[in-house]
């Protein structure tokens, strides 16, 4: 296939906090491929294709990433697109898997597939033209943690020197994290100056990756799950449940209150103190007990917990058993009270 010139290629850098995705299109044919999504930005990618008129027809994952949720199956069945990944990532979503040294072609751009162990074992890097996406192989001014599940100093060593930084030193490094706001590099640049590549041989690469002593990501359990086997993060739990219902605040319940009013806590916490006429009925018992306890699946029902996150899943569930009509306590029991509104108890 032809190679398309630079002027031809459509790039755009999405930073969220250190975390970076890079949209790379093909101006003559619009198609494209989005690297590393972050579940964060999901309602910012169609936006952004959308303003280059671009098709995203792959959606690609440089490794599991530890420390932020991947987009890549949401988007890539919103797009109709194929998730990417290399062979060994265990991603249950991922339909493309790559090989060292396979080339995927988006429109008139290669990418070429560069399998680099090391963060993790399915780490890999891709080479596009003028540029290399290093995944967190190769960060500017740093290098990927190899202490996280499947990391192996070793081989992160052997994949640096032995095959990235043998490539063509123009290269420009577009890395899946940049926590000093750099933007770019090139590999030349990163040979030079770079502190984790200064220590060559292999045993004091080592040493040095073994002693970094750094702090596990704050959402580690939860990236993984999510990555690895395809799960929600809470967030995306509570967002999902959130738009399957409607919300009522304190104050429109004191106003109006036309509704079943369904206290979701525990008994203890019911006891201690509840809104008055609020029936109990303890979210783990929701599904066995609702209809004996709201036999008008047609009522308006408004269901509330101590703060507002737990009342929105158990309305979540009411709305599913067919009570289409449940609603959730903005703010739960804690805004009702901070409003001095009247608390009874047992
Ligand atoms: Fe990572």
């Amino acid at each position: 296939m032809a190679r398309v010139g630079r002027e031809a290629m459509i790039f755009e850098r999405i930073a969220t906090g250190g975390c970076q995705s890079y949209l790379l299109g093909c101006g003559e044919t619009r198609a494209a491929i989005l690297i590393d999504p972050n579940l964060e930005q999901i309602d910012h990618y169609p936006v952004l294709a959308a303003r280059h008129g671009l098709r995203i027809r792959y959606v690609l994952d440089t490794h599991t990433h530890a420390d932020h949720f991947s987009a890549a199956r949401e988007l890539g069945q919103r797009w109709n697109a194929r998730v990417v990944t290399h062979r060994l990532s265990p991603a249950p979503y991922a339909e493309l898997f790559l090989d060292d040294g396979d080339k995927l072609q988006v429109g008139g751009i290669a990418l070429q597939a560069l399998h680099t162990p090391g963060h993790t074992r399915d780490s890999m890097c891709l080479v596009a033209e003028d540029r290399i996406f290093t995944g967190d192989t190769l960060l500017i001014g740093g290098a990927g943690r190899t202490d996280l599940p499947t990391g192996d100093a070793e081989a992160l060593h052997d994949s640096l020197f032995n095959r990235v930084l043998k490539l063509d030193p123009a290269l420009k490094v577009h890395p899946a994290h940049d926590y000093n706001g750099r933007g770019h590099s090139t590999l030349g640049e990163e040979i030079a100056t770079n502190p984790r590549l200064q220590k060559r041989d292999r045993a004091s690469f080592v040493a040095m990756m073994r002693t970094l002593n750094l702090e596990a990501p704050v959402h580690l359990t939860e990236a993984l799950r999510t990555n690895m086997h395809g799960g929600k993060p809470l967030a995306q739990l509570l967002s999902d449940a959130a738009a399957r219902i409607a919300f009522v605040s304190a104050a429109e319940l004191a106003a109006a209150g036309d509704f079943v009013l369904l206290d979701v806590r525990e008994r203890d916490a019911f006891a201690a103190g509840h809104i008055p006429g609020a029936r109990h009925l303890p979210r783990g018992e929701l599904e066995f007990l609702a209809d004996r306890h709201l036999p008008d699946p047609c009522r308006r029902i408004l269901v509330y917990c101590e703060t507002g996150d737990i009342s929105i899943l158990a309305a979540a569930t009411l709305a599913e058993l067919g009570f289409t009509r449940a609603a959730s306590l903005t703010g739960g029991l804690a805004a009702w009270r901070e409003q001095g509104l009247p608390v009874s108890s047992l």
